[in-house]
């Protein structure tokens, strides 16, 4: 085999890569221009719209980047962000970014599990980031609300409770987690079994299409409005605002939090749960934690602690005397609970106990300390003891430091829900949705490969106890491991391979819609809905 002369090949690869740099450079000025084109004499449109040149581009980029993963040097970087102010300044990015062959990313809260809000594998692509669309409007006389897309849970969830201490919703637990998405892939959270996940609970949207029209639940009709419900928003259009339905919670609430390592009976007590988490009071929804501790019996030894933590809609005198009759194993005691308001279990979810409530405010600008990748399965049957058993000692051995596996139970409102009402097909049937994540500290490629490498294992570890043909996974903790789309276009049978996954039988009704509403394929990422 000849070999290359590495003069020759550094002058070819600085020659390839000035022309790609030339081109990018060309289709960014061309963009810039027809962004202004768009926007006549807007000054406050230019003031929002960064590019590398820009000296506050990089914290633009990095303010809602959750994971290290996708901050290195070799991580795509878009062309331009824009952070609109008006709808206008949205319709101006798509119109833009279809003529001058851009991709095109939409970003609310940040938290996409691969960062497909802000990275592209196809360049040159632009951002566009919601955070000047926060604005939220509670109308308590009617229970419902509308919320711009790029505002958080935890800002939606402070500005009910400022109007009303017996309304609430239903949706995720982490307070930074932006609507967009989150709503858009589903919202599981703390009441979902007693009202069903956030898109169970929306009762019309504002999106813009691709052809820049901006559409209510009517003009869009019951196809799109259905899609954009559970089919991940980033297929087929920008969602600007939701109007949700609020859900009625008592004036009190109880939480408690009850640990069990190994030790103390867990491998019963989480065998038990499988049979009762999905089963008991829909007013009842009991998590399952599940970690690798230093058992506190034996010196160093390592054991798994199971920790059941725990949102009741009631007094405590209730949740002790249901738990007595239906979970009296767990040994539940009035002292493991605590009263308080429903606003105030949000920040005990969220471990900000103790802080005051505008702490839900925030959305946590600081950028990503940590590496993170998840994974997600479904429970269709209880795992048997001895199975359990094996999955300690799995966990046990592993050689990686900081997992977290967490079970959330279904059953109530959730699985009333018929598959097909919206494309979040884990209805009836379905036990448990589990949830493995993997945190590390440690930068460089070794340690990344160590720990992909453990997760990838390990879920197939998972495979005989979960549910499989289709093996489902969840939207919302999105995994490109299940399959990508190629650059360009992708068939409908080879994007089955994960879409079959996340929506069932709903994959090829949303193939439909996106094939009616976007037919160029311009909102497509690594998994966006394909068009048939
Ligand atoms: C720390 C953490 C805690 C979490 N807790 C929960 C939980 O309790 N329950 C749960 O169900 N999930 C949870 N998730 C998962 C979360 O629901 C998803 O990651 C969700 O997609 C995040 O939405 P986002 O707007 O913050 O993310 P983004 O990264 O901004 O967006 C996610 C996806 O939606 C698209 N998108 C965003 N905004 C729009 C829009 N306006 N129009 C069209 N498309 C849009 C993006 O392009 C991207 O494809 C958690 C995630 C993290 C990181």
């Amino acid at each position: 085999m000849k070999t290359i002369n590495p003069l020759l090949l550094s002058i070819l690869i600085s020659l390839l890569s000035s022309i790609s740099w030339a081109t990018s450079a060309h289709i960014h000025e061309n963009f810039l221009q027809c962004l202004s084109h768009q926007v006549p004499n807007s000054n406050s449109f230019s003031k929002v719209i960064y590019t590398p040149h820009n000296s506050s581009y990089a914290s633009i980029l990095q303010s809602f980047i959750r994971n290290l993963r996708f901050t290195t040097p070799v991580t795509p970087k878009p062309l331009v962000i824009i952070t609109p102010l008006q709808e206008a300044h949205i319709q101006a990015a798509i119109y833009c970014a279809k003529e001058h062959g851009m991709n095109f990313r939409v970003r609310s809260g940040g938290h996409d599990y691969e960062g497909l809000s802000y990275v592209s594998y196809e360049v040159p692509f632009v951002i566009v980031d919601l955070v000047y669309f926060q604005s939220i409007t509670i109308d308590v006389e009617n229970s419902t609300a509308w919320v711009q897309a790029g505002a958080t849970i935890g800002q939606l969830y402070y500005r009910i409770a400022e109007k009303s201490k017996t309304l609430g919703f239903s949706a995720g637990v982490c307070p930074t987690v932006g609507v967009g998405g989150h709503f858009s892939g589903g919202g599981y959270g703390m009441m979902s079994r007693k009202y069903g996940i956030a898109a169970d609970n929306i009762i019309d949207a504002r999106l813009i299409d691709v052809n820049g029209r901006i559409h209510d639940r009517k003009s869009m009709g019951e196809d799109l409005f259905w899609a954009i419900r559970g089919g991940g928003g980033a297929s087929f259009g920008v969602i600007l605002a939701w109007h949700i339905k609020l859900v009625p919670v008592p004036k009190i609430v109880t939480v408690f939090t009850v640990n069990r390592t190994l030790e103390q009976n867990a491998t019963k007590l989480v065998h038990r749960w499988q049979y009762v988490a999905d089963k008991v009071d829909d007013n009842l929804l009991l998590r399952l934690f599940l970690r690798r501790v230093n058992s506190s019996t034996e010196d160093g030894r390592r054991t798994i602690q199971a920790s059941f933590v725990s949102l009741f809609l009631g007094g405590v005198d209730t949740l002790v005397q249901l738990m007595q009759e239906s979970f009296p194993e767990l040994g539940l005691v009035r002292e493991d609970c605590i009263e308080m308001s429903w606003i105030d279990s949000i920040l005990y979810f969220a471990d900000l106990s103790g802080e005051p409530l505008d702490v839900l405010l925030n959305r946590n600008t600081s950028v990503a300390d940590y590496y993170f990748k998840g994974k997600s399965d479904y429970a269709t049957e209880p795992i048997s003891e001895e199975g359990l058993n094996r999955i300690w000692k799995e966990l046990i051995a592993a050689p990686i430091e900081t997992f977290e596996f967490l079970f959330s139970p279904f059953g109530g409102r959730i699985s009333e829900i018929s598959a097909t009402e919206t494309p979040f097909p884990h209805r009836s049937g379905t036990l448990y949705n589990l949830h493995y994540a993997l945190v590390w500290e440690e930068k460089g490629s070794s340690e990344f490969n160590r720990h992909i490498t453990w997760i990838r294992r390990f879920y197939s570890f998972m495979a005989p106890f979960v549910s499989m043909s289709p093996r489902s996974a969840y939207l919302n903790y999105r995994d490109l491991d299940l399959g990508v789309n190629n650059k360009g276009n992708t068939s409908y049978g080879q994007a089955s391979i994960w879409g079959l996954k996340y929506f069932g039988v709903n994959f090829e009704r949303l193939a439909h819609v996106k094939t009616m509403v976007d037919p160029g394929n311009f909102f497509k990422n690594e998994q966006s809905i394909p068009i048939l």
